[in-house]
């Protein structure tokens, strides 16, 4: 079976379908796994939502996704994040707020536990650091799992001497599973801040038990021009080139 990983995909239809373009280009996915932020920041949430549905998928909740829809707060969001948020709520219709409020925090599947943020804080907390993963593995008891939220693909590997280590994930590294523990970020579909402006995500062959990283060239300009469009702040709108 293959599957694909999308995360982040943040209201950025123009990404989101070029990343489904270019996994049915690759021999298409059994499943897509979701790792949360449906919406927030980009001007197709309604359209992204609707587009996820009509795939073979799971999906958790992202704190954008929540916020969204009034069930956590926006005191925590940078002022672009929370004007954008407020613009998302009046977007969603009341099947898309349906949908959302029915998306879990954590799932598992197989050898995955799927999470936004963090297995210990599942919406709000970034591992980026060696710390925050090694504490981590105790909140999950799947073998894997998989995180988004800090926009950026990274592998954490827990060693059989209890010591972690890091390293970036990127299109040129195949991952193989083993016997080590792992947390996987395949990095953000729809707002990349690895500094590669082009969308990310992974793929799954559990017959080969190797996960692959893809960048996906998209119309960064078509998405830019939606936000203006829409008024989203222009910080927003500016990133999108830079990747950051
Ligand atoms: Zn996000």
């Amino acid at each position: 079976m293959r599957y694909a990983i999308i995360a982040d995909i943040h209201a950025n239809l123009a990404a989101f379908m070029a990343v489904l373009v270019d996994i049915e280009r690759r021999g298409e996915a059994d499943e897509v796994w979701c790792l949360g932020d449906i919406v927030g920041y980009g001007p197709e949430p309604h359209q992204c939502i609707e587009l996820l549905r009509q795939t073979n998928h799971i999906c958790v909740a992202g704190n954008h996704d929540l916020a969204a829809i009034g069930e956590v707060d926006t005191f925590e969001f940078n002022p672009d994040a929370a004007a954008a948020c407020q613009w998302t709520a009046r977007q969603l219709t009341t099947q898309d707020i349906a949908y959302l409020k029915k998306l879990p925090l954590v799932t598992e599947k197989g050898d995955f536990t799927l999470v936004h943020g963090s297995p210990r804080q599942p919406s709000w907390e970034y591992i980026l650091s060696i710390s925050a993963a090694k504490e981590n593995f105790a909140y999950f008891k799947s073998k894997f799992c998989l995180v988004s939220h800090s926009h950026v693909p990274l592998i954490f590997r827990y060693t059989k001497t209890g010591s972690c280590s890091f390293s970036q994930f990127s299109t040129n590294k195949e991952l193989a599973l083993g016997e080590e523990r792992l947390i996987i970020n395949p990095g953000a579909v729809g707002q990349p801040r690895d500094g590669d402006p082009r969308a990310s995500y992974a793929i799954y062959d559990s017959e080969t038990r190797k996960v692959n990283l893809y960048r996906v060239p998209y119309d960064i300009a078509a998405t830019q021009a939606k936000m203006v469009e829409q008024r989203l702040p222009i910080r927003l709108v500016a990133r999108l080139s830079h990747g950051v």
